[in-house]
């Protein structure tokens, strides 16, 4: 355990006044010495590496110090350095999840009657206190209801809600709160100018974010990254796998300017170097609010939604195209759906079936009012193309801004197959999404949703009760009359997809090489 060892217990803090970032409990501790008012028992909840088993330590030694100053331990006193050196009697460390049974605990109850060897108290620190069985809280509480007293009990805890109340009603509780980054960010960096490791003020900040209020977790990242040397950006950005502050920016710009392709694009580079869509996005947000701090308020509105995005990943059916197409709606969509590529260079430009209601325009339909013409020409084509939902943009085709960042309405659509797209995508974009590569005809009444081979992950889910209800519906507006709609798949007729093969099928979408399977 050297690696432990090194930084973090080197920069353990001795005095209250050298704890970071809980002013309140130190502060409050500190006077209750002062004023020789200790409770027997006190309980320190707070996620961990906040600091509580280290304030619970400097807390025995300030109870027991011969000559405390303002309430702090001198820390060279006898009982300050035999419990410094963990050779005192009376300041007594216990695991609650490794000493979790009763036997434990009524050991404890027959030594809390002796008075402290050499000390005025006897302090018991419990570690992690939930993790005790039920029979051993029934024996701790008797202690706790008549405490001997030279006896106080420090229980530390991540899950304060897993002690049983009638434990917590007789302890002084306090709460630790998750330590502020920039807290954590200016003492990585006092550490680091004191112990000659150069760190990199970009770095500093990085992990600090990335520990999450955790002082320890981030010294820890300090010393595994200082050991190659020098700390940069780059090297936490490597070993976090996270993406560098100068892409977050242009995924942020892009957004803001409703250029969504450029968005697109960030995503698509960071994925192909293999950094988690999840942590991209949650490093997005929290450079937005990083940015908003700095004052720039334009960005509030963005933050909401990719704290919200980031939240609905983990549940995307494929969280590539569920973000993209937020990114879309966001944007404000392209002058009209644009056909998943379906195929290298086939299939795009599908011409539909004789039975298909009227053909999608060729001209583009004009943008609404604000958007600058730029929807026309090459953008379409860019990112329809086979190389993805939306390949890579044509090198100067600029993508639209929509001032409104919502989509067209569904009257701005020529055919009646096109307004239901862009209905769901105003709607439920998965749907958009399933629909995109099918072709539709209308004759009869009946409304035929076709899906090419290749396809059958989008056909099965769109044959899903719910979703096929809403799809009705959807189409019940702008097919008239509409007596049923047939969903078919034009492929072979096999069971059921095995999950990992619509993952598969997912993945190729995505990356727009789906291509017609021979035979
Ligand atoms: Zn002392």
């Amino acid at each position: 355990m050297p690696e432990e060892v090194t930084l973090y217990r080197k920069w353990r803090p001795q005095r209250f006044s050298e704890v970071v970032g809980q002013d309140l409990v130190v502060e409050t501790l500190r006077r209750a010495v002062i004023q020789g008012r200790l409770s027997h028992a006190y309980l320190f909840a707070g996620q961990r590496g906040v600091g509580k088993t280290t304030v619970a330590r400097i807390l025995a030694r300030a109870a027991n110090c011969l000559s405390p100053r303002d309430g702090e331990p001198c820390n060279e006193c006898e009982n300050c350095r035999r419990i410094i050196s963990g050779k005192s009697l009376d300041m007594v460390e216990i695991d609650g999840a490794s000493n979790r049974g009763i036997d434990q605990i009524r050991r404890l109850r027959e030594e809390v009657n002796y008075v402290p060897a050499g000390a005025r108290y006897k302090v018991y620190i419990i570690d992690e206190v939930h993790m005790l069985t039920n029979e051993a809280f029934n024996a701790l509480l008797k202690t706790l209801e008549e405490p001997p007293p030279h006896v106080i009990f420090i229980f530390a805890t991540t899950e304060p809600h897993k002690v049983p109340p009638t434990i917590l009603s007789r302890c002084q509780v306090f709460e630790f709160t998750p330590i502020p980054e920039e807290l954590i960010r200016r003492k990585l960096l006092d550490i680091a100018a004191a112990e000659g490791i150069r760190l990199e003020e970009g770095a500093a900040g990085l992990i600090a974010r990335r520990a999450e209020g955790s002082l320890r977790d981030a010294e820890v990242l300090l010393e595994q990254l200082s050991r190659g040397g020098d700390v940069t950006e780059a090297d936490v950005v490597a070993l976090l796998g996270l993406p560098p502050l100068a892409e977050l920016d242009r995924f942020l710009d892009a957004l803001r300017g409703g250029d969504a392709v450029a968005a697109i694009e960030v995503v698509a580079r960071n994925l192909e170097r293999g950094r988690d869509l999840g942590l991209f996005l949650e490093e997005a947000a929290l450079r937005a609010r990083d940015r908003i701090l700095e004052g720039d308020a334009g960005l509030v509105e963005l933050a909401r939604k990719l704290f919200s995005w980031r939240a609905e990943i983990p549940r995307a059916i494929s969280p590539r195209l569920h973000l993209e197409l937020e990114i879309l709606a966001h944007c404000g969509a392209p002058p009209r759906p644009i056909p998943v590529g379906r195929g290298e260079g086939g299939g795009a430009a599908d011409v539909p079936g004789d039975d298909a209601p009227e053909p999608p325009p060729e001209v583009d339909v004009d943008a609404p009012a604000g958007a600058e013409g730029a929807g026309g020409q090459g953008s379409a084509d860019a990112r329809g193309g086979p190389g993805g939902l939306f390949a890579e943009p044509a090198g100067d085709a600029e993508p639209a801004p929509r001032a409104g960042g919502g989509w067209p309405s569904p009257d701005e659509y020529g055919s009646p197959w096109d307004k239901v797209i862009a209905a769901a995508l105003a709607d439920r974009v998965s749907v958009a999404a399933f629909l995109l590569p099918a072709e539709a005809a209308f004759r009869d009444g009946v409304l035929t949703i076709r899906f090419p081979e290749g396809f059958r992950f989008h056909y099965e889910m769109l044959r899903e009760p719910g979703t096929r209800e809403y799809l009705e519906a959807l189409a019940r507006r702008f097919f008239q009359p509409l007596l049923s709609v047939r969903i078919e798949y034009e492929g072979k007729e096999e069971g059921k997809l095995a999950l990992e093969e619509a993952a598969e099928l997912v993945a190729r979408y995505l990356e727009g090489k789906v291509v017609r399977e021979e035979g």
